[in-house]
């Protein structure tokens, strides 16, 4: 449960970043071709600008209409901060509007610079600075080349846009309380940015810590923690095609991830409340059927004992001899019988008691049951003072000797028995064996051993009579 729950919480998360990252491409994507469309139109108006100014005819017209002819164009772009025409001397020849600061020079600008020195520049579009033609307000300058008839230097087509055109593309974007959007030069020079940055717009960033990374590709993904704030941020950013703008957009790894997170702690809660409460019923369960397990074993142990001498009782000795008396059938192996008798057990109990006559019971059991030695060997209580003793793969020497043996055992135990002509506690024991004859039956080698004890017994006690029993013996 615990591994399912992980791995669908993993791709689940990794689901999310990939989500999140398309997110952001798709925001990258619109925010740059906007950017590359605009700067396409103020391109056009540039080139008509320029267009316009190296037609000497222009120069002729009177100024009303050749502000018109110059910048008719130019007056349609958004975010317009002003068009102009510079001489020379980086001073305004030309202006789309008519309020300007007269005899300004931006000579030393590198928009300025970058035509002078260069024919072939093309489009050039600048660093955000504050306008000195237009009281201040930032913006970002493109500006072309105008050439004199023999290709030199004959001035600058400028239009201006304020800088408020990329903090709107910016602000439009929503990506999350804690994500971030920027624009960024080539050079490290910011843009716009939302939320703003410490040194804001027009402030160098190059030595900002992701620059490098944004810089170096054309287009990215990839996570890092913000410099700022030490926020962990996905970061995905391109670069405006034919243009040194960079656009980014990087949200936050908490945004993406809090439907994630919530999702994700019902599922280890619930996890480990079901987790936990399958172990402990089991653990219940299993206890309790280890507490069944084991009464069930000791009842049948109880059903299989008797209780007074601990030896099995009769009803085991007759399972025992059944299966004892089929396998040796089987295997044509020998099998013996002894049954043993207390002598004047009743003047026994009547000279000293049932409770002495039991302890002599509980003895004469340890006797018989020490008295074999096979695991194969089954002690067992007859009833009352009689025992029996299955003796499987044993033939009459073997059982008889056994059985003698336990009698001198409980004989030189020497209990006393007044009652006794012996003087003390003794066995007749009666011996019976055989391999089993097809057609008979256990209980009848039983009653055969039976047999014998009523002979031992007749004979004085304290005796085994023991014979063959089966074809070879005959049926006694
Ligand atoms: P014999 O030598 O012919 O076997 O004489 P016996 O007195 O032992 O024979 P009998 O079968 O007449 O008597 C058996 C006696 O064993 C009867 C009873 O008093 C006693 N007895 C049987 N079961 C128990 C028992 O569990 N405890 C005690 N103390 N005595 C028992
Ligand atoms: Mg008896
Ligand atoms: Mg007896």
């Amino acid at each position: 449960m615990a591994a399912l729950t992980y791995m669908t919480l993993y791709t689940g998360r990794a689901e999310e970043m990939r989500h999140a990252v398309e997110n952001s491409n798709n925001i990258v994507r619109l925010a740059s071709s906007d950017i590359a469309r605009n700067v396409e139109l103020y391109d056009l108006s540039l080139r008509a600008v320029v267009a316009g100014a190296q037609q000497p005819e222009t120069w002729a017209l009177p100024p009303a209409l050749r502000q018109r002819v110059l910048f008719d164009r130019a007056t349609a772009a958004s975010f317009l901060g002003g068009a102009y025409v510079l001489d020379t001397q980086g001073r305004v020849k030309a202006s789309q509007s008519t309020d300007d600061t007269p005899g300004v020079s931006v000579a030393d600008r590198d928009y300025f610079l970058v035509q002078q020195r260069n024919p072939d520049a093309g489009l050039f579009i600048s660093k955000p600075f504050p306008s000195r033609l237009r009281h201040g307000v930032l913006s970002v300058a493109l500006s072309r080349r105008i050439n004199a008839p023999d290709g030199t230097f004959a001035g600058v087509a400028l239009i201006v846009v304020r800088l408020e055109y990329f903090q709107r593309l910016v602000d439009r974007v929503d990506i999350g309380p804690g994500g971030g959007v920027f624009i960024i030069m080539q050079d490290g020079t910011l843009v716009a940015s939302k939320p703003p940055m410490p040194l804001g717009a027009g402030a160098d960033y190059s030595g900002w810590r992701n620059y490098p990374i944004v810089s170096r590709h054309d287009a990215g993904t990839f996570a890092a923690h913000t410099e700022a704030d030490g926020v962990e941020r996905l970061y995905t950013y391109a670069h405006v095609r034919r243009t040194p703008i960079i656009v980014g957009v990087a949200p936050a790894v908490d945004d993406i991830l809090a439907g994630w997170r919530s999702r994700a702690y019902l599922a280890v809660a619930m996890t480990t409340v079901f987790g936990g409460a399958w172990v402990v019923v089991s653990w219940v369960l299993a206890f309790a059927l280890r507490d069944k397990v084991i009464a069930e074993a000791e009842l049948q142990r109880l059903a299989v004992t008797d209780p007074l001498t601990g030896l099995a009782n009769r009803r085991a000795l007759d399972e025992r001899l059944q299966a004892e008396w089929n396998r040796a059938s089987r295997e044509r192996t020998p099998l013996s019988v002894l049954f043993f008798d207390v002598d004047h057990f009743k003047l026994f109990n009547d000279a000293y008691g049932h409770a002495a006559g039991d302890e002599v019971l509980k003895l004469v059991a340890e006797r018989i049951a020490s008295g074999t030695q096979r695991t194969s060997d089954m002690a067992a209580r007859y009833g009352g003072e009689e025992f029996a003793v299955l003796l499987p793969g044993t033939a009459l020497e073997g059982a008889r000797k056994i059985a003698d043996k336990i009698r001198r055992r409980i004989e030189t135990a020497n209990l006393a028995h007044r009652g006794s002509p012996y003087g003390r506690v003794t066995v007749s024991v009666g011996c019976a064996s055989c391999e089993p004859p097809a057609g008979e039956s256990g209980a009848k080698l039983l009653a055969a051993a039976d047999a014998q004890l009523y002979e031992a017994k007749a004979a004085g006690r304290n005796q085994v009579c023991a014979k063959q029993w089966g074809d070879a013996g005959g049926v006694a």
